[in-house]
């Protein structure tokens, strides 16, 4: 029995030290040296080659070094019969609602015509926007959207919420399927993206998205680069459909230096850095899959890969 530890992470040392406090018996390898393939039962995975799962005949888990786990969808990266568990860390989903919270509040109190005011040395006031009458609309209201979205209710913002199955949150005018998407884009000032990425969200922040949303709206994305289709952001920017665009995650990672939105007025960018996984409060529940997994018993956070997350 031994555990690999699968990723360029340069965090690899605090993940193997927290991890053999809390599993004494731990066999903790690093990538690539795996030792006999036959050793390995436990993999913790962010980006592996594509096939090189399959070279160890007794894997029993994969486990995504993060929330997401679109990457491991794609055949050939995690063998059909091994299931995949993601990460669902209550310090993580902080940090995402923080930076929720301060994207919608940037955008809400219209921080970067501030700004370009600022360098331009004019001095010049707008009315303020009444939080009350402001819907922010959330796409995907699972772990990171649910905390999120109540964050933002006790703000006192209107929210809106969106998910696959109905729900129930406290706060939140939960809608779902289609015409709940719809529901939710027409009423927003501000959408934010929270959605796993799957067949059934790729782009779903289009032209047809963004003509559906109220003018002058705003769009934040700390989900993934594909959901949003950029060319028609840009165009919806310009032609002022939309205000303001906050990401934080791209279809290219890092973000290619002759992309636009480097330089656009109406966009503002962070390099994937909403939510990161810490290791010190992750390890407790990668440990306590290990126990499961030794024990037979069920893993926790286990990913329905018929739905794709
Ligand atoms: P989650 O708990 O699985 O929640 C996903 C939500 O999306 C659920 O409410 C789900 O509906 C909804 N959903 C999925 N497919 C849908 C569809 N076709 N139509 C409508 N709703 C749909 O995921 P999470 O932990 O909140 O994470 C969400 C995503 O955030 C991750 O997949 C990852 O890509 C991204 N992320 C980004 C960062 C960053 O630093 N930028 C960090 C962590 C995660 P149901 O509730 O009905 O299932």
């Amino acid at each position: 029995m031994a555990f690999l530890f699968l990723s360029k992470s340069d965090k690899v040392h605090i993940w193997k030290e927290e991890l053999t406090r809390l599993v004494p018996d731990l066999d903790f390898r690093i990538w690539p040296d795996a030792g006999d393939p036959e050793d390995i039962d436990f993999a913790l995975i962010w980006l592996p080659p594509e096939g090189e799962l399959e070279r160890y005949p007794n894997l029993k888990v994969a486990c995504s070094l993060g929330a997401g786990v679109d990457h491991l969808m794609k055949p050939g990266m995690v063998p059909d019969h091994v299931p995949i568990v993601r990460l669902v860390d209550p310090q993580m989903s902080r940090q995402m609602r923080e930076w929720i919270l301060y994207a919608v509040l940037r955008l809400h109190r219209e921080m970067p015509v501030f700004e370009a005011q600022q360098r331009d040395g004019i001095w010049k006031s707008h009315p303020n926007p009444e939080t009350a009458e402001t819907t922010i609309g959330i796409l995907g209201i699972g772990e990171l959207g649910a905390l999120a979205g109540k964050a933002l209710a006790a703000l006192d913002f209107k929210v809106m919420g969106w998910s696959r199955s109905p729900k129930e949150i406290e706060g939140i005018d939960c809608r779902h399927g289609a015409d709940g998407l719809d529901a939710v884009l027409e009423n927003s000032n501000i959408i934010v993206c929270l959605l796993p990425l799957t067949e059934e969200t790729r782009g779903i922040l289009d032209a047809k998205a963004f003509a559906r949303m109220p003018r002058g709206a705003s769009v934040v994305n700390a989900a993934r680069g594909a959901h949003i289709v950029d060319e028609d952001l840009i165009a919806a920017l310009d032609t002022g459909q939309l205000a303001f665009a906050m990401m934080d995650v791209f279809h290219t990672e890092p973000l290619p230096s002759d992309h636009p939105f480097w330089s656009h007025p109406k966009v503002t960018i962070t390099p994937h850095v909403a939510s990161l996984t810490p290791p010190a409060s992750s390890a407790p529940q990668i440990a306590e899959n290990v126990r499961r997994m030794r024990a037979g018993e069920p893993l926790l956070n286990v990913v329905e890969r018929s739905r794709g997350y």
